[in-house]
């Protein structure tokens, strides 16, 4: 691990002023970021705690919630709100890593986790990700754990959360602060950007700006279903996942909010997905044409063609499971 300036502000104004210098970043639990520090795949030059800033508050807003920043996984999992009432949500998070991580994991680095890929993790392959322009490893390599979805001929990278799958299909809304001191709000549906030709810029925050909380809305639907398939139950990234949200009313599905983990370079959703089954009765035949819509234009690899199936069929089975 290479040397390092470590600051803890205690307010919001310096832990962004501190943000905004030269090679600073973030640290919450630091469960990814000091395992790649130790690889030396990120290096840098300041680390800024922002574990003391008041930011480890789950909050009643409105009909919603507003979870703070550095609200561990865990304790977001056994909020009694979350479990009633997004229960895809603490479902998510307990599918995600071990108990040891959920208690140090939070919120903000649970959203900003870098992705698993080997070659990225390895400083001795090409990896367009850590070093723009060196080529990408991954390509004509092991592809198990990659995208099929939002890939491109740059870097075929997964995001590996489960919690931002869950949040996607809740329609959850970040705030972030700027080193100025001004609020915004994104949401979550623009946080991310696809790898395309930078697949080192993995969202849009610029420099300095620091996720204070998540806003989740009112729940649209309260048939909720989290499902994550693994190549081992007791810990390891979803080769697929899916989170469903849906709401029925007189036998049609009233809204539909469906995202996906292991398929895509960021958390997927397909809103084509949500709206072919707003509106409609549930059907083996619906079903299908969803996982055929879900995977059209898909960038299959030899070891992630098996995902085209496996995504479907547990689109399927989650939906009949929703609905029934
Ligand atoms: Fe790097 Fe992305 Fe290629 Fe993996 S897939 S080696 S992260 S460029």
């Amino acid at each position: 691990m290479r040397p390092f300036d470590f600051t803890r502000p205690d307010d919001l104004e310096g832990a962004c002023a501190a943000g905004f210098t030269e090679g600073a970043t973030f640290i919450g639990g630091g469960t990814n970021l000091i395992d790649l520090m130790k690889l030396e795949v990120m290096a840098p030059a300041h680390v800024v705690d922002v574990t003391r800033l008041g930011l480890d508050r789950i909050e009643d807003e409105g009909d919603g919630l507003n979870i703070g920043a550095t609200v561990r996984n865990a304790d977001l999992a056994a909020d009694p709100r979350v479990r009633r009432r997004y229960p895809v949500l603490s479902r998510a998070l307990l599918a995600g890593a071990s108990g040891q991580l959920r208690n140090r994991a939070t919120t903000a680095g649970n959203l900003l986790q870098r992705t698993r890929c080997p070659y990225f993790q390895d400083r001795d392959s090409a990896c367009n990700k850590r070093t723009p322009g060196a080529g990408c490893a991954a390509l004509g390599g092991e592809v198990r754990n990659h995208a099929i979805l939002g890939t491109s001929e740059h870097c075929i990278a997964l995001h590996p959360s489960d919690m931002a799958v869950a949040m996607r299909a809740l329609d959850a809304e970040i705030e972030v602060r700027d080193p100025e001191g001004g609020m915004r709000s994104m949401d979550l549906d623009h946080f991310y950007r696809l790898p395309r030709d930078t697949p080192h810029i993995e969202t849009r925050l610029e420099p300095g700006d620091l996720i204070t909380s998540v806003r989740l809305p009112a729940p649209k639907g309260d048939r909720q279903i989290y499902r994550k398939v693994r190549d081992r139950a007791s810990y390891a990234f979803a080769l697929v996942s899916v989170a469903a949200v849906l709401r029925m009313e007189g036998g049609k599905i009233a809204h539909a909010a469906v995202a996906f983990g292991g398929i895509g370079t960021e958390p997927w959703r397909d809103i084509e997905v949500d709206a072919m089954l707003t509106g409609e009765t549930p059907s083996d035949s619906l079903f299908d044409k969803a996982g055929e819509v879900l995977v059209q234009g898909a960038d299959v690899q030899d070891g992630t063609a098996f995902k085209v199936p496996l995504v479907q069929r547990v689109l399927k089975d989650v939906l009949w499971r929703a609905v029934a």
